[in-house]
């Protein structure tokens, strides 16, 4: 029951090799933490998973299709659609207000406006913030600017949500509620969550971890009672 796969991907830049041949499966509802040493591979894995890069050898496949079988507009549909993206900084447009930022990727991919509205303003709720709803960027502190990050990648209930390093700049008291939002949430839609991190501490909100080191996989471990689960 592969969700998404990556089959023996390398991904070169000149002579220098990102990832050296990397095979993972993520399955349905899986939450995966990557963890790996500076320069590694682990936002260049993150990127090939959502087929932001495509790699040098090998395939990528989202539910056994191949994202490189898909015209250049037909990947980006089906990353606006099956996908959802968390920062490190929350990367929200300033100019706009709360709801507006979060139904943005919908916008983008063709949702009628009204409908995209009431999913940002329900994943909002959802996320116990919609008072911030009107709310410009500029007027949050960063934990709640972060929620609105994930309500943005939660609201159209994406297949898998990608989170590089996304309580990297927050406190430790911050970045814990975050990752309490995040795994709750993707609990409650059935969404995978695949995330980037240096800090153990947020793997173990997740139920498999990842090492990577050098461009390849150096351990593959399931975490025994994941915390936030019950
Ligand atoms: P990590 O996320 O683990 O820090 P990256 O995936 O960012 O690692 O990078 C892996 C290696 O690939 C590093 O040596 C990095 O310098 C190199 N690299 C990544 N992206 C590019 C790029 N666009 N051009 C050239 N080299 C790159
Ligand atoms: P992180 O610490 O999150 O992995 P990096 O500083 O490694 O971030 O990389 C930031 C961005 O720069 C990434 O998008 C990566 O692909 C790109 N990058 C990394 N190394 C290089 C490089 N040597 N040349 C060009 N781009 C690079």
């Amino acid at each position: 029951d592969a969700l998404l796969e990556t089959r023996d991907i390398t991904v070169s830049y000149g002579d220098a090799q990102a990832l050296a041949g990397v095979s993972l499966t993520i399955h349905p509802r899986e939450t995966v933490a990557v963890m790996g040493p500076s320069g590694s591979g682990k936002s260049t894995l993150l990127h090939c998973l959502s087929g932001i890069v495509t790699p040098t050898r090998g395939e990528v496949l989202l539910e056994d299709q191949p994202l490189s079988a898909l015209s250049d507009a037909k990947r980006s549909r089906t990353r606006l659609r099956e996908f959802g993206f968390v920062f490190q900084d929350h990367q929200l447009l300033p100019e706009l207000p709360a709801r507006e930022n979060v139904a943005l990727p919908q916008l983008l991919n063709g949702t009628p406006r009204g409908q995209a509205l009431r999913a940002a303003d329900s994943a909002l709720e959802g996320l116990g913030i919609g008072h911030l709803r009107t709310r410009r960027p500029g007027d949050m502190s960063g934990g709640q600017a972060q929620r609105v990050a994930i309500a943005r990648a939660m609201a159209g209930e994406p297949r898998v949500v990608f989170a590089d390093e996304p309580t990297g700049a927050l406190d430790q008291a911050t970045g814990h509620e975050v990752m309490q939002l995040l795994t709750a949430t993707t609990a409650r839609t059935g969404s995978a969550l695949v995330l980037v991190t240096h800090d153990p501490g947020v793997a173990r909100w997740c139920s498999r971890l990842v090492e990577i080191r050098d461009g390849l996989i150096h351990r593959d471990t399931l975490i025994e009672q994941p915390l936030g689960v019950d």
